[in-house]
């Protein structure tokens, strides 16, 4: 299951989206974040708790800003250090 976090609006899309089947639980991307934007949380996935990587509450709704950081770069730092891909960034400004 992939899980998005972020939105689209007038000033283009802006999401953090985690594979929760390749998600393996190591917190690596979590380390990696400058912004303490992720989190581990616990999820229900095919009926079991499984501990994967999310985006705070807290900047669910910013991510246009809490990522503003690593904007210029085409691989940003969570997605650098996530060895199973499971995480990835979408950041298309208009
Ligand atoms: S680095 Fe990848 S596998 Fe590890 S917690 Fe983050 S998204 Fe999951
Ligand atoms: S894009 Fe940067 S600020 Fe946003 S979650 Fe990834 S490492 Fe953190």
């Amino acid at each position: 299951m992939i899980v998005h976090y972020g939105y689209k609006d007038g000033s283009g899309e802006y999401f953090i989206s985690v594979d929760t089947d390749k998600c393996n639980g190591c917190g690596d991307c979590v380390e990696a974040c400058p912004a303490n934007v992720l989190e581990m949380t616990t999820m229900m996935i095919d009926l079991e708790d499984k501990l994967v990587a999310a985006v705070t509450e807290e900047h669910r709704n910013k991510i246009k800003y809490s990522c503003a950081p690593c904007k210029p770069e085409e691989t940003p730092p969570c997605v650098s250090a996530c060895k199973q891909a499971a995480i990835t960034h979408t950041w298309k400004p208009q």
